[in-house]
């Protein structure tokens, strides 16, 4: 019989579930993935991750061909709605059942129920598999058979379970005979074909695929021991950049995992500390897919907590005027400000200016961390809606085992202590070269010989800060107020 492997997150021919799993049952298997025009009309026309998925796509393609039967089969690429594209194109080819791996995201969850229905309506099934996540929706729970919503006794219960079976490769090339001719002409279509235009991708160390992706890893394997110390400079190379590999599949989260896990299990302090990471990934998976209120039906956030649904965020058009700039990184605030420039000029930013930056929006800006949100969600590479939505509810304290509300991060104690030579402010805001020490870090502050010396002129060579975070502080204190329980 013949079957159809859906590419959807997971773009990549190695250790992958749903590919596995079709080759496996199926006589023969095409393959295909639609550049879902619902989920690509809404986006600006200039998109990082449209080109990354791209040129992913043109990798899989010749990876697929080459470990096709006769170098014949390949990838089908349609830029259709996938809701009608996935049934039209299995009744098409014959094929019995279509094989994806899951998508706990809201609308993907709706589109795939919709495939899920056309094909049943036809006598076939849509099959999903387990891929992007070690452990998901309710594998692991409490002992009162809850999910979890602290993440030290989930790690605890993660790493109690984990073992060679959860971190083991699925061998598609045993069955990869069973990829079939590609049944109509193919290529991946360029960008123009899509509608859109090329960005600076190609200029950034971010090579797609994955053999993009096999690049970054080994490059981070050689500094994964120092990952605990050096993770939360911004100015540092600490962390991996594999997030946007992680996000698209190029890399199997199996493949990472195992690697981090064995070297943990050595004593490694870096690789283990990586682990947590990765174990927070799942963290916020099961987050989502066990408390669905935290996003609504298009993907965007609710809070976690309910209380948090009395706080009263600013608005009108003061507060938008504040969020403009913050959006285009013109708080005043040096550290807020190179971190909001660094994902409009490369789609990353670092974590723990992820950490400021949102804490800046909520906690100084009155602003509701949704705006933040969306904002993230269009620019972020690795934009991965339950990690993005669950560390904004971290930064905001509206979320699972959140940062409490009363802990507010000081935006020039942090940038005194996470980038004290600046080096990472000057990357972005070389015009405040000339200032030294803490001036560097709160310009308000330099006395005016000194700004004048260094040749800035606060309000136009660089803004005035556009709060001052003490009284932005007492404001929030106030505001969150709301959210103590009643005495
Ligand atoms: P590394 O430090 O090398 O970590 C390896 C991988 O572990 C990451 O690629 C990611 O998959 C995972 N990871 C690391 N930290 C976290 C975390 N706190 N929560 C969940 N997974 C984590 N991560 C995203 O992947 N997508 C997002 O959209 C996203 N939005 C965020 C928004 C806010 C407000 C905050 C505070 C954090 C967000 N994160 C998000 C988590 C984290 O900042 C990024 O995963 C990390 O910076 C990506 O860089 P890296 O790949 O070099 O990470």
């Amino acid at each position: 019989d013949t079957g159809l492997m859906w590419f959807r997150r997971d773009l990549r021919a190695h250790d992958n579930a749903a590919l596995y799993q079709a080759l496996k049952s199926c006589r023969q298997v095409h393959c295909v993935f639609v550049f879902d025009r619902a989920i690509l009309d809404p986006l600006p026309r200039r998109d990082r991750r449209v080109e990354f998925i791209r040129e992913s796509l043109v990798e899989l393609d010749a990876t697929l061909r080459a470990l096709s039967p006769q170098g014949q089969g390949g990838l089908i690429v349609l830029h259709e709605d996938a809701a009608t594209a996935i049934p039209a194109l299995a009744a098409r080819l014959g094929a019995q059942a279509v094989f994806a791996n899951r998508d706990d995201e809201k609308p993907a969850l709706a589109r795939d129920g919709e495939v899920a229905r056309a094909l049943s309506a036809d006598g076939r099934t849509l099959h999903g598999f387990k891929d992007h996540v070690v452990f998901e929706r309710d594998e692991l729970l409490t002992q009162g058979g809850k999910p979890y919503t602290v993440f030290t006794p989930y790690k605890k219960s993660w790493l109690a379970k984990v073992d060679a079976f959860y971190l083991r490769a699925y061998p598609v090339e045993t069955y990869a005979a069973a990829l079939a001719p590609r049944p109509m002409p193919g290529g991946v279509p360029s960008l123009a074909e899509l509608g859109f235009g090329t960005t600076n991708l190609s200029q950034l160390e971010l090579p797609a695929g994955t053999a993009g992706g096999r690049k970054l890893f080994a490059d981070f394997e050689a500094r994964m021991a120092r990952y605990d110390e050096a993770r939360d400079f911004p100015a540092v190379r600490g962390p991996s950049y594999l997030g946007v590999h992680l996000r698209f599949g190029t890399l199997s989260i199996r493949e990472l995992a195992a690697a981090g896990h064995a070297r943990a299990q050595r004593g490694d302090a870096g690789a283990s500390t990586w682990l947590s990471e990765l174990i927070w990934r799942d963290f916020y998976m099961q987050v989502l897919a066990n408390f669905p209120h935290v996003a609504d039906e298009t993907g965007w956030g609710g809070n976690f907590r309910p209380e948090y649904d009395r706080i009263a965020w600013e608005q009108g058009p003061q507060a938008d005027a504040l969020f403009q700039a913050w959006c285009e990184g013109r708080t005043g605030y040096p550290l807020v400000d190179a971190a909001m420039a660094q994902l409009l000029a490369t789609g990353y930013m670092h974590n723990r200016l992820r950490m400021v930056v949102a804490s800046f929006l909520s906690k100084d800006l009155g602003l509701d961390w949704r705006l933040g949100e969306r904002f993230f969600a269009l620019h972020l590479n690795d934009y991965e809606l339950a990690s993005n939505n669950g560390g904004w509810q971290w930064a905001s304290s509206s979320g699972c085992d959140a940062q409490p509300y009363f802990r507010i991060f000081n935006p020039v104690s942090q940038s005194l202590k996470f980038d004290p030579e600046g080096r990472f402010i000057l990357r972005y805001l070389p015009q405040l070269a000339g200032l030294k020490g803490d001036a560097l870090h709160a310009p308000w502050t330099a006395r005016p010989l000194d700004l004048a010396a260094a040749g800035v002129e606060l309000g136009k060579d660089y803004p005035r800060p556009i709060v001052m975070h003490d009284e932005a502080r007492d404001r929030t204190l106030a505001r969150y107020a709301v959210v103590k329980k009643p005495a």
